[in-house]
């Protein structure tokens, strides 16, 4: 082996575990050099929101530990990711600079850069695939497209799930070089808020890669086999919750997936059957979302189906607020964006029936939503954010229909059975009977009374009334229909 310096360029594949520029830098190296580069400004638009930036602080602390603890302490820098990686490969006399890939366009284009103007200075620069099963230019159509439907995508996928290599070891030892070089400490990043309102989130979430691992394994032993039956279900810890460690690389999909291959052939063996499957199916949906992202760039903030681009949105900060603030009136809206706002995470099941309910019900840009989820999120992903909202507005891939309205009364009562969301999110309501808690506003006087609710001081009443707001969206739609 040569005896060169590497440096390795962490992003958002925060583990030691499974990652490719890191086995490749100690593969060709006899030192590396750990390196985050902090550079919110070449996200754009999208620079990580509050509660993702919680979500990195603690992150990357639990990152340093593990390099530190390996021999190469990680090296944290504040400033533009080209020069500041062309610096420090100077200062330590590195011959290359390893990466693992993202898929968002911005980040794209400097990528490139970054990776041409390495090369032009004599620098190896070399980037691997730790994010994705597959990349998304690998997967076509039989024409050569891209493609703009989830199943016959993941069809295709499925087909391939075999070749997709095995997760790479954790390396025991990293060896650093003699002096490690100055960097910031990550409080210098200024990632944590500043106002402390995150104590829901401490009290949820244990970032970093152990916690991805200690998460992966309590779902497939705990949760994995009824994933089919309950994974629509906000009452119950029924999904992974995995969505911000795989945003954040604490986890690789290629973990995930092996993982939950073994727990399906270990149920098969004791007889029981699925389940497991459709989480394997859900990890096809992220990857589904970055092929469209990276094919269709403009997605982020247009619709994919450009018919929709004039859609005349009623724009009112009034209801925008009410909506963000949980006081919608709609029970299992309000229940959601208050999980959202306390816990950095709202059960998919919700933010569908909660992205209706602001589009097509209160009539505001499926954009205003994006935006919201982006900054409240611990997950919040550009690619899953925007398939998401553009599926709920439907005038995206794969989307849902433009009529479909979920109707947030009957979604209530069907996905929450035993009314427990209900009832942590909005205490308020929590002494009104089942038959009413998922429609205060038509329970009986003598109901409220005995409850100890008064409409409009207690929780408010409907912002809009459902029948004549789907009516209306109804309509405004109508010129799709005649385009068609
Ligand atoms: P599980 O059900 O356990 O699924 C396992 C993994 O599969 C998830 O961790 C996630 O990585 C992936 N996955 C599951 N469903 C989807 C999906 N519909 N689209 C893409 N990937 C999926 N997910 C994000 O990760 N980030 C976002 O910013 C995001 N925004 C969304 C916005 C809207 C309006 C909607 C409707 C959905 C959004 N989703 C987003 C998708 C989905 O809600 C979350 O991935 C899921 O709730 C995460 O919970 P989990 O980890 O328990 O999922």
């Amino acid at each position: 082996m040569p005896d060169s310096t590497a440096l390795v360029w962490f992003r958002r594949d925060l583990r030691l575990a499974d990652n490719p520029a890191l086995q490749a830098a100690l593969r060709d190296h006899a030192r590396v050099v750990p390196v985050y580069v902090h550079a919110p400004d070449e996200e754009g638009d999208w620079a990580p929101g509050g509660a993702s930036r919680w979500w990195l602080h603690h992150s990357l602390t639990a990152l340093a530990a593990g390099l530190a603890a390996r021999g190469a302490p990680l090296v944290v820098r504040a400033g533009e990711s080209l020069a500041t990686l062309a610096a420090l490969a100077d200062e330590v006399g590195a011959t290359a600079v390893y990466w693992n890939r993202l898929y968002e366009p911005l980040l794209i284009q400097r990528d490139t850069r970054v990776k041409h103007a390495l090369r032009e200075r004599g620098l190896v620069a070399e980037s691997h695939n730790a994010a994705l099963l597959f990349e998304p230019w690998a997967v076509k159509t039989g024409s050569g497209d891209p493609y703009r439907v989830f199943t016959p995508f993941w069809r295709n996928c499925q087909q391939h799930l075999a070749e997709v290599p095995p997760p790479l070891p954790t390396p025991a030892r990293l060896p650093g070089v003699a002096a490690s070089p100055p960097g910031l400490a990550i409080d210098a990043l200024g990632l944590l808020p500043r106002i402390p309102w995150d104590a829901g989130m401490r009290a949820q979430w244990v970032p970093g890669e152990a916690g991805a691992q200690a998460r992966l394994a309590a779902f497939l032993d705990e949760h994995a086999g009824d994933y089919a039956a309950n994974r629509d279900r906000p009452d119950l810890p029924g999904t992974s919750r995995l969505s911000p460690y795989l945003h954040f690389g604490e986890v690789s999909p290629r973990q995930a997936l092996a993982a939950a291959m073994q727990a399906v052939a270990t149920r098969r063996a004791a007889g029981f059957a699925g389940g497991v499957e459709s989480f394997i199916r859900e990890i096809g949906w992220r990857e589904f979302a970055h092929h469209l992202l990276y094919h269709y760039p403009f997605t982020v903030d247009t619709p994919l189906d450009r018919r929709f681009a004039d859609l005349p949105w009623r724009t009112d900060a009034r209801l925008l607020e009410a909506w963000q603030q949980g006081r919608t009136g709609y029970p299992i809206v309000d229940a959601g964006l208050r999980e959202l706002w306390h816990t950095g995470w709202m059960h998919n099941r919700v933010r569908m029936i909660a992205a209706s309910l602001l589009c097509k019900n209160l009539g505001q840009p499926w954009l205003e939503g994006a935006k919201w989820f982006w900054d409240t999120l611990v997950d919040a992903d550009l690619a899953s954010n925007t398939l998401g909202w553009q599926w709920t507005a439907g005038c995206g891939a794969d989307a849902a229909p433009y009529y479909r309205i979920f109707n947030p009364i009957l979604q209530s009562e069907r996905f929450d059975i035993d009314r427990a969301y209900l009832r942590r999110w909005l205490p308020e309501l929590a002494a009104l009977p089942d038959k009413w808690i998922h429609r205060p506003w038509e329970a009986p006087a003598e109901v409220l009374a005995s409850a100890g609710v008064v409409l409009g001081r207690d929780y408010p009443a409907p912002a809009v009334d459902f029948r004549t707001s789907r009516g209306e969206a109804l309509a405004a739609y109508e010129f799709i229909k005649k385009e068609a």
